[in-house]
């Protein structure tokens, strides 16, 4: 278990500085071989990038009201009566269980003039408006020290109200003449011989949940750096620690200053009225530097990543992806490639695995960047060629190349059936992705969401 200390203390330990000498030095410890294969470029500076692996619970709390107007009598209406009653310090009354909701949903309902649109605004300003629910004003039921899942609806009071009914006055009976002339007294159709007409306002509490994994650096990205060599050193135990309540009255922040600027990052995924936030993170600094290859003269960018606790060389960033592909135009091949490669591959005799893993390669394409019309006809020849596909499933794949961003993945594209699938899948998006211009932050968390997923 983690505690909010130990995610400080980390982070000090990972904020130090790196001189040239020291990244020398620490080149020489952890690679003899490859540091007498290279000449470090001292004219170049070291560039650091600050890399935030952070994995996040969040819970946040919305209020969804409703309103239902009944014909009532007996104990419905009591109860009504009651709730109108309540004092005025609490506006919201809980409501023990969904018993009287349940009850008006199958009583008679009422409808009065002009009911749907002014009573319906009035409601919605006082629930969702200006006057949200505050929280000091309802306590939410907790499970193992989270906000629980299921919980009870409250009243709101001053919206809540029994009322004589309009056409019999209470008496539950309206007089009506037959062809005949004969006056006999009959039920009142207003309210079904109910007498009373009731009104309930109320909402219930809707707990959403986000667990969120992701990668940031306010720095920018560095080039071809996979996102598996950062999540190396996210290290060992990665639960997350309460760093937000607001929730039953407790107002509690406490962030400290090396999370604070990735909070904006993180709640881009988790949304920004957080109840509960708990978060777990750890810097990875990276320190990206020039050399020269003694053998083959070329110049380099190299990297050490976490050099202050964990630290890790990569050389030749830019050798084996950047030869193959270079640009999107190239990494459009790689997926042309792979895609005619799976339909052959035995891994791939799931058809919706193969399905899924095309989405996949689409979503990384088009989420770096327009997809030229080039390389449209060139992807929907491969795509038209793969006879394991229907063509109205053809059709779909090929109408995902016009999309702007990847927003068409859904849960699903990530949840293989096979885990050797996922894998070639997870390899292959990482080589699309580094053989573009950086990993984007959306490219990252795609692959991140499949790692998760699988
Ligand atoms: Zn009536």
């Amino acid at each position: 278990m983690n505690t909010l200390d130990d995610l400080k203390q980390a982070a000090e330990r990972n904020n130090r500085e790196l001189t040239i000498g020291a990244l020398n030095e620490l080149i020489k410890s952890l690679s003899p071989e490859s540091y007498n294969s290279i000449i470090i470029d001292n004219a170049v500076a070291i560039k650091r990038y600050n890399y935030c692996y952070i994995n996040a619970f969040t819970q946040s709390v919305t209020h969804k009201s409703s309103k239902r107007s009944a014909a009532v009598d007996g104990t419905v209406k009591e109860t009504l009566q009651a709730i109108a009653a309540a004092s005025n310090e609490n506006p919201y009354l809980p409501l023990k269980d969904r018993t009287i909701i349940d009850i008006m949903d199958q009583a008679p309902k009422y409808s009065e003039g002009g009911f749907f649109s002014n009573a319906r605004q009035k409601m919605s300003e006082l629930v969702n408006g200006g006057r949200k629910v505050e929280h000091q004003h309802i306590t939410l039921a907790e499970e193992g020290g989270h906000i629980a899942k299921n919980q009870t609806p409250y009243a709101i009071v001053a919206e809540c109200s029994v009322s004589d009914c309009p056409k019999c006055k209470t008496l539950g009976t309206v007089e009506e003449q037959n062809k005949e002339g004969v006056v006999s007294q009959v039920e009142c159709p207003t309210c079904k011989g109910r007498g009373h007409i009731g009104t309930l306002a109320y909402f219930i509490p809707t707990i959403s949940e986000k667990r969120v994994s992701i990668i940031r650096c306010l720095e920018g990205n560095i080039d071809n750096l996979k996102t598996s060599t950062l999540e190396a050193h996210k290290g060992d135990d990665t639960t997350p620690v309460r760093m937000l309540t607001h929730y039953n009255g407790v107002d509690s922040e406490q962030f400290d200053p090396y999370i604070t600027p990735y909070l904006d990052q993180l709640r881009d995924k988790t949304g920004s009225m957080n109840a509960i936030e708990e978060i777990y993170y750890r810097l990875i600094p990276c320190f990206t530097f020039s050399y020269r290859n003694v053998l083959t003269g070329e110049m380099r960018q190299g990297v050490v990543v976490d050099p202050f606790v964990n630290p890790e060389l990569v050389l030749s960033l830019d050798s084996t992806s950047r030869k193959i592909f270079s640009g999107v135009k190239d990494s459009m091949k790689s997926i042309n490639n792979f895609i005619g490669s799976i339909g052959k591959s035995t891994g791939f005799k799931d058809k919706e695995d193969l399905k899924r893993s095309i989405r996949l390669l689409i979503a990384i394409a088009v989420s770096d960047g327009d997809v030229s019309e080039e390389e449209k006809k060139a992807l929907t020849l491969t795509i038209r060629k793969m006879d394991d596909l229907t063509s109205s499933e053809q059709e779909q794949m090929l109408q995902l190349l016009g999309q702007k961003d990847c927003s068409f993945l859904t849960d699903d594209d990530f949840i293989f059936h096979n885990k050797a699938n996922a894998e070639e899948t997870l390899g292959r998006m990482q080589d699309v992705a580094s053989a573009s211009d950086g990993v984007s932050d959306e490219e990252r968390d795609i692959i991140e969401r499949l790692r998760l997923a699988n």
